[in-house]
């Protein structure tokens, strides 16, 4: 029998990407659990669905997240929900024996100042940057749960920090979104529109990694089949790029051919993201999706969601 391997999350980018690998695969029996089914938010009924269903593995891709402007906007919603879903997963599969969970968090873990590329070993060595502080909270707290059931009960709980994703199945609400969502998304109604400009949020100067979520996915199961693997591990590309210079390919991908002018008075999040990844290289991975072929499967997607009505919003 293959092993059970509950996703958490799998209606989300990474969660969808994370089940559609495992199902390429064909060595996990992948557990799904829509929103009316479990609540995540609820300890006990998360406590329930775990000892009925009896998982393997888990891998947690459910979260509130969001965009500069949302994280942001909502810090409480970002904290409470993020510590709760991390920590009724975690708690419930530790008391479900489940052998093996892998949580997923995000580069905003490391401080607003971290020396790049960012090491592993910088966590907790400064002040997070405020406009995500809530988010990267919750995910340090949820990273810290798995080492320490680790440390204190020998169950292999790890987790990986990804840098900044993009890919199918992406949320393209207008303000909610991440930078290439919602750059893809306002390009191409500018190009529909024929408008003669678009104003992208912020200076245009902040430095950004971007990784697609297939890339992601790979890592994932890599990690889930390491012997030893590292408390948590840094997925990124291993390059970044100015978010002017991104919005300079987003345009070419959609087929944009006007200005693209910057709006200061929007904020810039932190100055530069880029992840030290040679931890993950030496134990064997690499990403391969290179960002201009990854926009144009992204765009293509948009498309297509667009025109039978199933974006993300
Ligand atoms: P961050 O990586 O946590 O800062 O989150 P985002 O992906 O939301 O933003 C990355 C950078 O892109 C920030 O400097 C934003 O100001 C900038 N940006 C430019 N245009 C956009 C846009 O249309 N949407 C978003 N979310 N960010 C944008």
């Amino acid at each position: 029998m293959k092993p059970r391997l509950f996703i958490a999350g799998h209606r989300g980018m990474v969660g969808s990407a994370l089940l559609r690998h495992a199902i390429g695969l064909g060595e996990w029996d992948p557990l799904i659990a829509d929103r009316s089914t479990l609540d995540l938010l609820d300890s006990t009924a998360t406590l329930r669905f775990l000892e009925t269903h009896r998982p393997e593995a888990v891998i947690i891709a459910a979260a509130k997240v969001g965009g500069i402007h949302a994280n942001n906007s909502l810090p409480a919603d970002f904290l409470y929900d993020n510590l709760l879903i991390a920590s009724n997963l975690i708690h419930g599969s530790f008391q479900t024996g489940v052998k093996r969970l892998l949580f997923l968090g995000s580069s905003c873990i490391y401080p607003k100042f971290a020396p790049q590329p960012i090491r592993e070993d910088s966590l907790l060595s400064g002040p997070l940057e405020p406009t995500n502080e809530a988010y990267a909270l919750a995910k340090i707290a949820g990273l810290k749960l798995c080492a320490a059931y680790r440390r204190q009960h020998g169950c292999l709980f790890h987790s990986a920090m990804p840098t900044n994703l993009y890919g199918p199945g992406d949320n393209y609400h207008a303000e909610h979104s991440h930078v290439i969502p919602g750059m893809l998304r306002r390009f191409h109604e500018a190009k529909e529109q024929g408008l003669p400009e678009v104003a992208i949020w912020g200076t245009g100067t902040p430095r950004r990694e971007f990784l697609h979520v297939e890339d992601l996915a790979d890592a994932c199961f890599h990690l889930l089949e390491m012997p030893e693997p590292p408390d948590w591990v840094n997925v990124g590309w291993g390059d970044d790029l100015s978010i002017l210079e991104l919005a300079e390919l987003v345009a070419e991908t959609v087929g944009f051919t006007g200005l693209i002018t910057t709006d200061p008075s929007k904020p810039d999040g932190t100055p530069r993201k880029l992840l030290d990844t040679s931890l993950l290289k030496a134990r064997g991975w690499q990403p391969r999706i290179r960002l201009a072929d990854g926009l144009r499967g992204a765009y293509a997607d948009f498309l297509s969601s667009l025109a039978d009505k199933t974006l993300r919003t």
